[in-house]
C-alpha cells in the first residue's frame, strides 16, 4: 500500500529559519486589529414571525451587517437564531428600527473590540521560550502552527511525517500531518480538518490538541495506542490557510478564502465549492456573500488539494471529521437534501455515543443529526461530498459555544473544549475499529 509522502518532501525535513525566532505576528500597534471593531456590537434576534424575518431580512441590505449565524441571512425565517455583527455606525439605526418594530433582541457582545482584547493573549507579549513548551491553550498564528509542524516532523518521525498537498491561492503549502505508527501493512485512515472557515479559530486549536494528545498518551493509553496502531490520522490543522492568516492580520471575522474573482469582493466559501450539488440550496451565485460558491466546482486551489488527495485514498480512508464553529453540534450526511443515508444506523450511533462521550467530561450538551435537518440545507459541502466519494463516516463538528462567545471563544475554553471533544472523536474512532452490527446486517441482507 502507498501512502504519500513516504519520502519525506525536503519542505518538511528541516526546520525553516523562521521557526527559531518565533515572534507574534501581532501587536504591532497598541489596539488589536487597528481598533477597527470598537464600539461593534453582536445581537441576538429570534423572529417570531415570517413578516418579522422578512423585515430583518430587508434591514441587512440596509445596512452594513456581519451575519455570525446562520451563515445565509436566506436561511433566516421565523424561529432562526440569528446572530449578527453590527459596526458602531450602523448600530443605533438598527437598534431603533428594532424598537421600532417591536422586534424583541438580545445583546450578545456589547464591545466587540473588548471582547476581543479581552478572551485571548494576542495582545500581550507572548514569550515563546521553545517549540518544546508550545503552548496549547492559546490561539496560534499560521506562521507558529507550521513551524510547530515542523519541529514535530523533524521531532517526532516514530510517529509524525508531515507533507505539503498542494499550495493555496495565494501560494503558501497546504500541510498535513500523518499520524500513526509505521507500518507497511494495510492500514485504515481517518481525514480531519480544521479551519476550512478562517474566524473558527477553536478549530485549528483543537487540531493541533488532537496531535499533542496522541503523542502524550501513545504509550500510556492502550485506546490511543490502539488507534495509533490500527490507523492513520491524516490531519490539516488548518485548511484555508490564506483566510486564517488574513483573520490574523485585518480582520477577526473573514470566513472565506482570499481568491480574487474579477469583482471587488474577495473569497470563496470553502465549504460551499465542493462538487456536490454545487451552488444549489443554501450557496450563493453572489461574490460578496458569505457563501459565495465560487466560479465553478473545485475553483479554489485548496478544495482541490484535498480533494484530489480524498480521491486518491478514499479506498482506506474510512472516517472524514471537519471541524467548525459555533453551535455543538455533530452533523452527519446528508447537508444538501433531507434525506437518510444508507448507512444511517451506523452513523447515528456512532454520533450519538460520541456526544455522550463527550458530555461526560464537562456536562455539555451537543445535538446530532443529519447537517440539513440539524442546521440547514447547504449544498457544495465538504460533508457530502467525503460521504458521496464513499467515506462511510462523515462528520462535522460544530464546537463551542452557542453564541455567549461566538468566535471570540476565549483561550481559557480552549482545554474544556479541546477536552470533550477528544473523548467525542476517540469515540468515533474506537467505532470504526470495530465492526457496526446494523452494517453489518444491512450488507447480509442485501447479498
Ligand atoms: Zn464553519
Amino acid at each position: 500500500m502507498k501512502f504519500p509522502g513516504k519520502s519525506r518532501s525536503s519542505t518538511a525535513a528541516f526546520l525553516p529559519v523562521c521557526c527559531l525566532f518565533l515572534k507574534i505576528l501581532q501587536p504591532g500597534h497598541s489596539r488589536l486589529y487597528n481598533n477597527r471593531y470598537a464600539g461593534d456590537k453582536v445581537i441576538r434576534l429570534t423572529p417570531k414571525s415570517e413578516e418579522e424575518a422578512y423585515a430583518l431580512k430587508k434591514i441587512y441590505h440596509q445596512l452594513k451587517v456581519d451575519l455570525w449565524q446562520p451563515s445565509s441571512i436566506s436561511y433566516v425565517s421565523e424561529g432562526t437564531i440569528t446572530d449578527i455583527h453590527i459596526h458602531q455606525n450602523a448600530s443605533r439605526a438598527l437598534l431603533t428600527f428594532l424598537q421600532e418594530a417591536n422586534i424583541q433582541y438580545k445583546i450578545l457582545i456589547g464591545d466587540l473590540q473588548e471582547a476581543l482584547e479581552n478572551g485571548n493573549s494576542l495582545g500581550t507579549q507572548r514569550r515563546r521560550r521553545s517549540l518544546s513548551k508550545y503552548n496549547y491553550e492559546v490561539y496560534h498564528s499560521l506562521e507558529e502552527i507550521q513551524c510547530w509542524m515542523h519541529h514535530l516532523n523533524n521531532t517526532r518521525s516514530d510517529l509524525i511525517q508531515m507533507f505539503s498537498i498542494g499550495r493555496s491561492y495565494e501560494g503558501r503549502a497546504l500541510f498535513i500531518l500523518k499520524l500513526g505508527r509505521k507500518s507497511q501493512a494495510y492500514k485504515r485512515a481517518v481525514w480531519m480538518d480544521c479551519g476550512i472557515h478562517a474566524r473558527e479559530w477553536i478549530g485549528p486549536a483543537f487540531c493541533q490538541w488532537f496531535v499533542r494528545e496522541a503523542l502524550l498518551t501513545y504509550r500510556s493509553d492502550p485506546a490511543m495506542r490502539k488507534m495509533l496502531n490500527h490507523l492513520y490520522f491524516y490531519i490539516m490543522p488548518v485548511f484555508n490557510v490564506d483566510g486564517y492568516h488574513f483573520s490574523w492580520t485585518h480582520d477577526r471575522f473573514w470566513r472565506k478564502t482570499r481568491s480574487r474573482n474579477g469583482f471587488h469582493c474577495r473569497g470563496v466559501d470553502a465549504n460551499r465549492n465542493w462538487k456536490v450539488k454545487w451552488c444549489g440550496e443554501g450557496a450563493s451565485l453572489h461574490p460578496c456573500d458569505d457563501t459565495y460558491c465560487g466560479p465553478f466546482p473545485e475553483s479554489e486551489p485548496e478544495v482541490k488539494a484535498v480533494s484530489k488527495f480524498l480521491r486518491k485514498h478514499r479506498n482506506h480512508i474510512k472516517a472524514y471529521l471537519s471541524f467548525h464553529a459555533y453551535a455543538q453540534m455533530l452533523l452527519y450526511p446528508y447537508s444538501y437534501k433531507y434525506a437518510t443515508i444508507p448507512n444511517f444506523g451506523c452513523v447515528e450511533s456512532a454520533a450519538h455515543e460520541a456526544v455522550k462521550a463527550l458530555q461526560s467530561v464537562h456536562g455539555v450538551q451537543y445535538k446530532y443529526g443529519p447537517a440539513s435537518s440539524m442546521l440547514y440545507v447547504s449544498s457544495g459541502s465538504s460533508l457530502d461530498w467525503a460521504y458521496k466519494t464513499g467515506i462511510p463516516y462523515a462528520f462535522a463538528f460544530e464546537l463551542r459555544d452557542t453564541g455567549h462567545f461566538g468566535f471570540l471563544l476565549p483561550e481559557m475554553l480552549i482545554r474544556p473544549t479541546c477536552m470533550e471533544t477528544m473523548l467525542a472523536v476517540k469515540n468515533i474512532t474506537m467505532h470504526l475499529l470495530k465492526k457496526c452490527p446494523k452494517e453489518r446486517r444491512r450488507v447480509n441482507s442485501a447479498t
